[in-house]
């Protein structure tokens, strides 16, 4: 039995576990990602942390295969975070986080964005098991993507490639909206549970029909509260949702044309509200994609626990 160390780091908290090569996690631990400015001090409760669980599993350190995080702004290439706004010890900087903990652990440790590691979880513990090309959606906060083409997560020249949330999409009101990337239009801007929750924002201010919406102050409205009244009946709540679904048939199609995939596989917290956003989603990737190409990808949903994903992802990182 192989081992490895997966790491999930968000803003807030690092959720560390040890997996097996068969994708069971044998135990895990939570810590806090965000009570220090300094990046050795956090490094340093990581490393006490994969010590702690090694020793209470029983597992000989020399059994781990390796260590892989999946970290928002993470650069495969190099094990690098790159101007991490959301971590408190990564602003402002690019940090050899790789090489750092493989120093403090004395254990191989390689590196990904969130989203990658999604879509190494999908291709080696998900519905994407014996899939060579496929591409892995991530609708959650933004919209996060991993590209696998021959079998291998793309990186590109300089590790960003993949980074499909951020193609542009034609603004539905004609009004557009700046993204955090500092373009216009991008697709996690109407499409995340970010954008989702704008458009009920702006829809309780701005409409003249009658919603639900109404009821709520407009800056407590989430994407949450918007399936909720969906779900209710309400109109307009439904409208949002059948709305950024058609963005993302369309973006859809542009991806299949490029990449020609097997499966386009969605995955993150807004998947939760796929009976909204699914039937105009697969209605305006049917139009916009033509037989020409040939190879129609399905569109899936991921297969793996949501809490137990990111680790999976990551652990897949050192296992593949
Ligand atoms: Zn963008």
């Amino acid at each position: 039995m192989k081992y490895a160390i997966g790491i999930d780091l968000g803003a807030t908290t690092a959720k560390t576990g040890i997996i097996t090569d068969t994708g069971k996690i044998v135990d895990y631990n939570l810590i806090a990602s965000n009570t220090t400015d300094d990046e050795h001090l956090f490094i340093n409760s990581l490393s006490d942390t994969i010590t702690a669980l090694c020793r209470k599993s029983n597992i000989d350190r020399g059994s781990i295969v390796g260590i892989g995080v999946g970290i928002p702004k993470g650069n495969f290439f190099g094990g690098t975070v790159e101007y991490a706004q959301n971590l408190t010890w990564g602003r402002d900087k690019v940090i050899p986080f790789a090489n750092l903990l493989s120093r403090s652990t004395g254990i191989k440790c390689l590196l990904t964005n969130d989203a990658n590691a999604a879509a190494l979880g999908e291709m080696q513990f998900g519905v994407a098991r014996g899939m060579s090309n496929f591409i892995e959606i991530t609708l959650g906060t933004g919209v996060g993507a991993g590209v696998v083409v021959d079998g291998r997560l793309i990186y590109g020249a300089n590790g960003m490639a993949g980074e499909l949330g951020h193609c542009t999409v034609r603004p539905p009101d004609g009004k557009s909206r700046v993204c955090t990337c500092g373009r216009r239009d991008c697709l996690e801007t109407y499409c995340s549970a970010t954008g989702v929750a704008l458009s009920g924002r702006l829809q309780a201010l701005n409409t003249h029909s009658q919603t639900t919406l109404k009821h709520y102050k407009p800056e407590d409205i989430t994407a949450k509260i918007v399936y909720e009244e969906a779900l209710k009946g309400d109109i307009v709540s439904r409208e949002i949702y059948r709305e950024a679904g058609r963005l993302l048939g369309e973006a859809f199609a542009e991806f299949a044309v490029v990449f020609s995939p097997e499966a386009i596989v969605i995955f993150g917290g807004m998947a939760k509200a796929k009976d909204m956003f699914l039937p105009s989603l697969i209605d305006s990737f049917g139009q916009n994609f033509t037989e020409a190409y040939r190879l129609v990808p399905k569109i899936l949903f991921s297969s793996l626990p949501e809490a137990d994903a990111a680790i999976l992802g990551a652990g897949s990182l050192v296992l593949i």
